[in-house]
């Protein structure tokens, strides 16, 4: 009984925690365009995140970091005092949720560049005010970063920090290699110790490591994700795993000959999941076993989209090292040129299938993991992301949920966040369009409230430009 009574005290506790604004250093205030104990947003369109018709002419007033009142300009005046912005012509929409970012970027050959300090700043501008980092390469930097965030030194979403991943043998110079299960377990405990809010399972992980990390994680009432390969997506599901990243490009379900904990190649399971039926028993099974155990789905079409020949330049290179920005523009290029790209059938599929996941009623999140070979450039690829669920066949406002309600959901923070109400924290995006109607609109964030502070995004993006890359 008394630890269920002390947790709901501390729950009760970080709740309000939560809702009011930290003290920020004097750095942080330099990226601070509204700060007032109370601001009113006038004559504005309302898009709250539900999936229900944008609203126009609201009135939305913020008080100590929560939304005080929300309604129709008719019934909702603004208080006394109040600082007021006439929002006509534009938009508010929540802070976007995603849920596979990193604080990492290819850098170089094999070589991940630990760059939160850069990426906080520009998740922010984009218009995220929270985010799981989907694994990390660093050890600690995820934690401590969540942690000054929080405390107001530094300016940046509020994190869900993934520890480091649990990986079987591999080539990565930055992974550890799980040693069998007890090591999985001793790995878990190890870091949510040090602050860790949630763990990755990576590629090579053997299905006995990744049940005893399941087990391990959810007695301390934690998530696993895994972008798996040895382990099938059904194999994962019966363990008890959480979420699953990648859409379907990462299940090796369909391979035929799958030796069990081996991982034939993230192309073999590739080949399958282009030539996939989505119509077809086999994929109507495994999304069912998803469905029914309640199993994530993590959309990132933004990541395979830099692979695939024929799609647009990525948004948002102008802010990287210009080293950096070359050497992605060559990827681009010979990725544009290659015509044999398992990529040219494999992303058209990627959208059909997570349609297909969501219309059998799983729970779809998004992400845009920013690795490949680069170009997946934070903050702009959130929107970029968003505009690529409405390219899948979702309408802008079953987008703006994705990226907004299920990740809080999924987080368990809906509560609070991932919606806009009365009551619910203040994170939520000024656009200068209606992103309900133009999905590109997204891509105009004017102002980022995280906790009812007004951020400013062009401050925030100047601050980094063209040094992304170097921290
Ligand atoms: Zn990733």
């Amino acid at each position: 009984m008394r630890p269920a009574v002390s947790a709901l005290i501390l729950s009760l506790a970080s709740a309000v925690a939560l809702a009011q604004a930290p003290q920020f250093s004097n750095a942080v205030r330099g990226f601070i365009k509204v700060d007032a104990p109370v601001v009113a947003l006038t004559n504005v369109r309302v898009i709250d995140g539900t999936g229900t018709p944008a609203r126009e002419n609201q009135t939305i007033v913020i008080k100590s970091g929560a939304i005080a009142a929300l309604g129709d300009a008719a019934q909702v005046k603004p208080p006394e005092g109040a600082t007021i912005l006439d929002l006509a012509g534009k938009s508010v929409m929540p802070g976007i949720v995603m849920v596979h970012e990193h604080l990492y970027y290819p850098t170089g050959p094999g070589v991940y560049g630990q760059l939160g300090e850069s990426f906080i700043r520009l998740y922010l501008a984009g218009g995220v005010t929270t985010m799981r980092t989907g694994g990390n390469v660093n050890g600690f930097m995820d934690f401590k970063l969540k942690r000054l965030i929080d405390d107001g030194q530094k300016a940046g979403p509020a994190l869900d920090a993934t520890a480091p991943y649990l990986n079987g043998p591999n080539t990565f110079s930055q992974m550890r290699e799980l040693k069998g299960p007890d090591d999985a377990k001793r790995q878990v405990d190890y870091w949510a110790d040090e602050g860790a809010t949630s763990f990755k399972a990576y590629m090579n992980i053997r299905r006995d490591e990744l049940g005893a990390a399941v087990q391990e994680a959810h007695k301390r009432g934690l998530k696993i994700t895994g972008h798996l390969c040895s382990v099938t997506y059904k194999e994962a599901a019966d363990l008890g795993i959480d979420n699953l990243e990648h859409g379907f490009l990462a299940a090796t379900d369909f391979v035929p000959d799958k030796q069990p904990d081996v991982c034939p190649g993230q192309g073999q399971g590739q080949q399958t999941i282009a030539a996939l039926d989505e119509n077809g028993e086999p994929f109507k099974a495994l999304v069912k076993t998803l469905v029914d155990k309640h199993v994530a789905l993590t959309s990132t079409l933004t990541v395979f989209e830099t692979f695939t020949p024929g799609r647009p330049m990525p948004p948002g290179l102008d802010v990287l090292l210009p080293q950096l920005k070359d050497q992605f523009i060559q990827a681009y290029t010979r990725a544009q040129q290659n015509q044999q790209s398992v990529y040219i059938k494999l992303f058209p599929k990627a959208l059909s299938l997570e349609r297909a996941f969501v219309k059998a009623g799983g729970l779809l999140i998004a992400g845009t993991d920013p690795t490949g070979a680069g170009g997946v450039i934070p903050g702009y690829s959130n929107q970029r992301q968003l505009e690529l669920l409405v390219e899948a066949g979702f309408t802008p406002l079953e987008a703006i949920s994705i990226g907004t309600l299920n990740g809080a959901k999924y987080l368990g923070r809906d509560a609070r966040i991932g919606t806009l109400a009365a009551g619910k924290q203040a994170d939520l995006l000024v656009i200068d369009g209606n992103p309900a109607a133009t999905i590109a609109d997204v891509r105009k964030v004017e102002l980022v409230f995280k906790q009812g502070v007004g951020f400013d995004p062009v401050a925030l993006i100047e601050s980094v430009k063209g040094k992304v890359g170097l921290w």
